[in-house]
């Protein structure tokens, strides 16, 4: 894909290149700036999975450089391939008034997703980051995953009770799967923005039995 670097925009911020001391080109319109690499050294030596430097990172908007290649948008979900094998979870927890439902387990030949709700109070209008949950996964014998961040939330209205909550239907796809030899899995989430509320939300955590 072409690009014009003079449009170069830092990946994590967005700011242009005439706007930051150094930046560096990554693969077609990626890029990264300088304090932005300053940052994810300080995450890096952070062994706490949900750092406040992490989680800031982690809840920014995106940044949109350049649209994909024609006809490569949906590569990734082209087609309808079936999990190998769907395990019920619902599993439900509260936290601050929020709530996070883990619905399935689906496993694909070498990845697995959670697919999950999220209920919680309403974004305001004009909000400007995208809703999005961080997951930490780490089983019996030590592997651990961080989660896809990259798939969007859906607002799931129809789901909805009232006025005062909104309904956020999402998935987080892991890989490769979970080794034979494991039998539990810990599921850690968190939501990024809660950071900037004023009680800062403990991760939810599960623990469930992989059969
Ligand atoms: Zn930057």
């Amino acid at each position: 894909m072409s690009f014009d670097r003079s449009m170069a925009r830092c990946s994590f911020c967005g700011r242009h290149s005439s706007d930051v001391r150094r930046m560096i080109a990554g693969p077609g319109a990626a890029y990264i700036c300088d304090d932005c690499l300053q940052l994810c050294n300080d995450i890096l030596r952070d062994p706490a999975p949900f750092s406040p430097k992490a989680l800031e990172l982690a809840s920014r908007p995106p940044v949109v450089v350049a649209a994909p290649p024609l006809g490569q948008e949906r590569t990734e979900n082209a087609g309808s391939r079936e999990p190998l094998r769907t395990v019920t979870l619902e599993l439900e927890q509260k936290q601050q008034g929020m709530t996070l439902i883990l619905h399935r387990i689906l496993y694909y030949q070498d990845f697995f997703e959670i697919q999950y709700l999220w209920i919680r109070p309403p974004f305001t209008a004009g909000f400007a980051f995208v809703p999005r949950i961080i997951f930490f996964l780490k089983d019996n014998t030590g592997t651990q995953w961080t989660g896809d961040r990259g798939g969007m939330i859906l607002a799931r209205p129809d789901l909805a009770s009232g006025p005062n909550n909104a309904v956020y239907q999402g998935t987080a796809r892991f890989r490769p799967r979970p080794a034979t030899e494991a039998n539990t899995l810990t599921i850690r989430a968190a939501d990024p923005l809660g950071q900037f509320e004023a009680l800062p939300p403990q991760p939810w955590q599960f623990e469930i039995t992989l059969s």
